[in-house]
C-alpha cells in the first residue's frame, strides 16, 4: 500500500513514526521546503512543491499513490485545496489528519479574528510589547503598525524581520514547556500574544502562560476546511487506512 503523507507538522511526523519499519506499507513523506533543517523522519521523503494540481497528479501516477494523508498544518490551506482536487482526479481517497483547534477556557482574555490584518488592528494605536508565534509566514502584515515592540518567535530567521522597526528574534522550534513559555513572557514584559488556532499540544503552553500572567490573546481562526474525510487521532488515521487498504 503506497501511502503519500502530505506534511510539515507533528502529525505527520507522528504518523511516518507509526508506519516506519512496516513491510506491508510503503509511505513517502512530502514536505514543502520552508524549514532549513526539517527534524529527520525514519521513512522516503521528498521536499519542494508538486507544481500546484497538475504536478500533484502526475506525482500521484508516477508513484502509484494508493492514499493520501493530508496532515499539513491547518493553515496550509493551499496544500490542502491541491491536495483535494488532485485526490478527486486521480480517483485516490483522501483523509485530512489535523489537530482539533483551540478553545478559549476559564480565564482566557481571547480576541479572535479572521486573519493576520486583522490581528494587526487588534493591537490597537497604544505602542505594546506584543509576542508574534505565528512563525515566518504574514510576518509582512505587523510592518502597517511599527509604533509596537515584537517578540517574534520561529524555527529560521525571517527575511521580514527589517520591515519591524523594534523588535526581537528568538529562534526555536517547539514543543515548549509552560515555565518556558512563563520566563520567556515575563522576561520580555509581554502584553499581548498573537497566534494562529494551530491547535495541538507542542504549542499551547504559550495560551495557559498568557492565561496564568492575565495576557490578552489575538487568535486568528482558521481558513474554512475541504470537504475530505477527517481525522484528528493516529489511531483514527491507522484504522481509515486499513479500510482503504485496495484489493490485490
Ligand atoms: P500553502 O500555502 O498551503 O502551500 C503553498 C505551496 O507550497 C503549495 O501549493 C505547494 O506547492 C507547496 N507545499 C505546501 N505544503 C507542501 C508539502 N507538504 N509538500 C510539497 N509541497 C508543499 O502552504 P504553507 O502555509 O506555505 O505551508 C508550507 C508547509 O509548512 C506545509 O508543509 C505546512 O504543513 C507547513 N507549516 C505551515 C504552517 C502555516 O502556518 N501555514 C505552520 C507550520 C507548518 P505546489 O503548488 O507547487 O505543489
Amino acid at each position: 500500500m503506497r501511502i503519500l503523507i502530505l506534511g510539515g507538522t507533528t502529525q505527520a511526523s507522528q504518523l511516518a513514526r507509526a508506519l516506519a519499519g512496516r513491510d506491508d506499507v510503503s509511505p513517502i513523506l512530502s514536505l514543502a521546503g520552508r524549514t532549513q533543517n526539517p527534524l529527520p523522519v525514519p521513512i522516503p521523503s521528498r521536499i519542494g512543491g508538486f507544481g500546484g494540481v497538475d504536478g500533484l497528479v502526475a506525482f500521484l501516477r508516477a508513484e502509484k499513490i494508493d492514499l493520501v494523508v493530508d496532515a499539513t498544518h491547518p493553515f496550509a490551506a493551499q496544500m490542502s485545496a491541491h491536495a483535494c482536487a488532485a485526490c478527486q482526479r486521480a480517483k485516490i481517497p483522501l483523509l485530512v489528519f489535523s489537530r482539533p483547534a483551540w478553545t478559549p477556557g476559564e480565564g482566557d482574555q481571547w480576541t479572535e479574528v479572521a486573519d493576520m490584518e486583522a490581528a494587526v488592528a487588534a493591537l490597537g494605536a497604544t505602542p505594546r510589547r506584543v509576542f508574534l508565534t505565528q512563525g515566518r509566514l504574514q510576518l509582512a502584515a505587523f510592518a502597517a503598525a511599527p509604533q509596537h515592540f515584537y517578540l517574534v518567535r520561529a524555527i529560521d530567521e525571517p527575511a521580514e524581520l527589517a520591515l519591524l522597526p523594534r523588535h526581537k528574534f528568538v529562534s526555536a522550534r517547539g514543543p515548549f514547556a509552560l515555565e518556558d513559555e512563563l520566563a520567556l513572557m515575563r522576561d520580555e514584559n509581554i502584553a499581548c500574544l498573537v497566534t494562529k488556532n494551530s491547535g495541538g499540544e507542542a504549542t499551547s503552553a504559550k495560551l495557559l502562560a498568557a492565561r496564568i500572567l492575565g495576557v490578552p490573546v489575538v487568535v486568528v481562526a482558521r481558513p474554512p476546511g475541504g470537504d475530505a474525510e477527517q481525522a484528528s487521532r493516529l489511531a483514527e488515521v491507522l484504522h481509515w487506512l486499513e479500510a482503504h487498504r485496495p484489493t490485490p
